[in-house]
């Protein structure tokens, strides 16, 4: 990709804040690992997006889309390509009273989402309100916590196509799965998402709310940088409690360490590469492997080179 190019053509329409090149995406992951991307783009709004997007596919660079950054392993090399990050700020969201229905852009946190549903009485937002992604992303991934996924919240999401063309796919259609979606499989960017929610009384939900809240803080080592869980629940079993059955918990490659408190979760201790995660997530599989016979598979998303 000729960055210069592309981030000029990028440049003529788009505000001059809004294209960046050598970004390090350690800080604009979770994990806070991995070294920088050739260039960054953080739309504003749809219109914003669309055109990136589009100016990327037309001039064949490599791009990637990027949420929170909460379920991605970045190489220590970086991505010799363009991140285009969905940015959101709570301005995207909108209430359709009479429907049930909230739409909010695909750069919005879940968090806020889910805030804005209580404020105005809609339920049904709670269990995966602490999901600490972007609304984009967790419609891809189909991110889901505590028996519900977002399948079970998602009206209608508003696509772009490599086609460009940009559509509304009923939930129906979306062909949502374990941690899956046809956005992941057929290369579809998520720009904006309709919520199907149910009245109820907001200080009921918002203690739902807190009790999911409390519940991952009781859990899930969120004092230190991570992607969530590593590994993907595999059938029949939980992730957690075979690493944590192989003797795994607290094990470690340098500063990237199996959580003491969560064994699902991989956590950077200070300064962990992304080698040195791989190296743990291998280390994991063989051992889980070797004692029980089951292969567990990532969760994590890796992008870049060494990744
Ligand atoms: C502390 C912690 C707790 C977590 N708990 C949970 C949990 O309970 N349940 C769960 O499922 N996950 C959990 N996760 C993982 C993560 O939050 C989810 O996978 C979330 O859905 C990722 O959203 P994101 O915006 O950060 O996506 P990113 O990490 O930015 O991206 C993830 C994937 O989605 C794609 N993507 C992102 N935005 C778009 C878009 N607009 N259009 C198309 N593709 C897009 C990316 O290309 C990438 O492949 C947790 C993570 C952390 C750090």
């Amino acid at each position: 990709m000729d960055i210069k190019t592309v981030s000029e053509r990028l440049r003529q329409s788009l505000p001059a804040h809004a294209v960046q090149t050598d970004v390090p995406m350690s800080e604009y992951t979770t994990f806070r690992i991995g070294g920088p991307c050739d260039l960054m783009v953080l739309p504003e709004t749809e219109e914003q997006a669309v055109f990136a997007i589009n100016v990327l596919r037309e001039m064949e660079a490599p791009f990637v889309v990027v949420g929170n950054g909460s379920n991605i392993l970045v190489a220590d090399a970086g991505y010799r390509g363009c991140v285009v990050h969905m940015v959101g700020g709570g301005h995207t969201i909108a209430l359709d009273e009479r429907a049930g229905r909230v739409y909010a852009g695909a750069g919005e946190n879940m968090l806020t989402v889910a805030r804005f549903c209580a404020e105005h009485g809609l339920a049904g937002m709670e269990c995966v309100s602490g999901i600490p992604g972007s609304l984009g992303g967790t419609v891809a991934m189909n991110a889901g916590a505590y028996e519900k996924e977002m399948k079970d919240v998602v009206h209608a999401v508003r696509v772009l196509k490599p086609n460009g063309t940009v559509e509304w796919v009923p939930c129906a259609e979306m062909g949502f799965g374990y941690r899956t979606s046809r956005v992941q499989k057929e290369n579809w960017i998520v720009l904006g998402v309709a919520l199907q929610l149910f009245k109820d009384d907001p200080a009921a939900i918002h203690e739902r709310t807190n009790d999911y809240t409390r519940r991952r803080r009781d859990k899930q080592p969120l004092q230190y940088p991570s992607a969530g869980s590593a590994f993907k629940r595999p059938q029949g079993y939980f992730a957690a409690k075979l690493i944590d059955d192989a003797g795994l918990k607290g094990a470690h490659e340098g500063d990237a360490q199996v959580s003491e408190k969560h064994a699902g979760f991989i956590v950077n201790k200070g300064h962990a590469t992304c080698r040195q995660v791989k190296a743990l997530i291998k280390k994991v599989q063989d051992e889980v492997y070797r004692q029980f016979q089951v292969r567990l598979e990532p969760e994590i998303r890796f992008l870049g080179e060494d990744a």
